[in-house]
């Protein structure tokens, strides 16, 4: 999806977690796909700038830049306010943003656990919350809450983060009942092993470890998740919702 298409025209997109990697990808592409306007966040208020002066520099769509923090439900609530004054419409809310906080079982903090449900479930939940009173009024939109394949399958050190994301799937399957009479869609994208600063961080032998589980025997692009969330924020997915989509090169087959 390098080129310029309109699989988006005429939407308003939302992506948390755009500074970097996978959410800064998902702008990106959304931006090439024709976007009426993309609000991108993120703490990191400087890296969201530069973002928005690549999509607005290559004489695209606006760009409204949403510095907050996620774990924080005032500032969710503070950020869909100013979002609401400036753009008003919203047909494509992905929820990205993410922490990983590796742990054994019996070495896991009360801190671990309060962080990590904040930033990766909680925030979830509290975006899609004010993203269905948007889109109810248009009785139309997309939600794409980015889950992980280990939500669904588990791993060594990542009680917190799975529970998280089996958390994030749950989620996404009642949501997707209750807004269906709505025409809001809920989907869950699944990534497995992505080269993003997240996965850069670990140990090599980790690293070596998770690659020989890969079928197609390498990482991810942030930009191939980003492809699947575009089809499933554009139309060409108008008939899917509950679904949640692996794009992990078949580690779990
Ligand atoms: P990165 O660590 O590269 O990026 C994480 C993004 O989330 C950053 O933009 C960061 O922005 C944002 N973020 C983190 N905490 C907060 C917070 N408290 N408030 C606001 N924004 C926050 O991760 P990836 O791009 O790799 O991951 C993106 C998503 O994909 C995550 O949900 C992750 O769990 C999931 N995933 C990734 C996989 C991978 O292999 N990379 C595999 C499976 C799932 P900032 O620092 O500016 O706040």
């Amino acid at each position: 999806m390098g080129s310029n298409a309109d699989l988006l025209a005429d939407k308003t997109v939302w992506v948390t977690g755009a500074s970097r990697g996978i959410g800064r990808a998902v702008a990106l592409a959304c931006a090439r796909q024709g976007a009426a306007a993309v609000a991108v966040a993120g703490r990191n208020g400087e890296a969201l700038d530069a973002l928005a002066r690549e999509i607005e520099g290559a004489g695209g769509q606006p760009v409204l830049v949403l510095p907050y923090d996620v774990g924080k439900p005032a500032e969710i609530k503070e950020a869909f306010i100013k979002f609401n004054k400036a753009l008003g419409r919203l047909d494509v809310m992905v929820n990205n943003a993410g922490i990983i906080d590796d742990a054994l079982l019996g070495m896991i903090t009360e801190a671990q656990i309060e962080r990590v449900l904040a930033v990766n479930l909680a925030a979830t939940i509290h975006h899609m919350q004010y993203a269905a009173r948007l889109m109810t009024r248009q009785k139309r939109g997309s939600i794409v809450n980015i889950g992980s394949i280990m939500g669904r399958v588990g791993n060594v050190g990542q009680v917190v983060y799975a529970a998280s994301k089996a958390g994030v799937i749950g989620a996404t399957l009642s949501a997707a009942k209750e807004l269906a009479p709505s025409q809001i869609r809920v989907n869950v994208v699944a990534p497995g092993f992505i080269d993003t600063e997240m996965t850069r961080g670990l140990p090599e032998e980790k690293f070596k470890e998770r690659l020989a589980s890969i079928r197609m025997k390498r990482v991810g692009s942030a930009e191939e998740v980003a492809q699947v969330v575009v089809f499933l924020g554009s139309d060409m997915s108008s008939y899917v919702t509950g679904q949640v989509i692996g794009v992990d090169g078949g580690m779990t087959i």
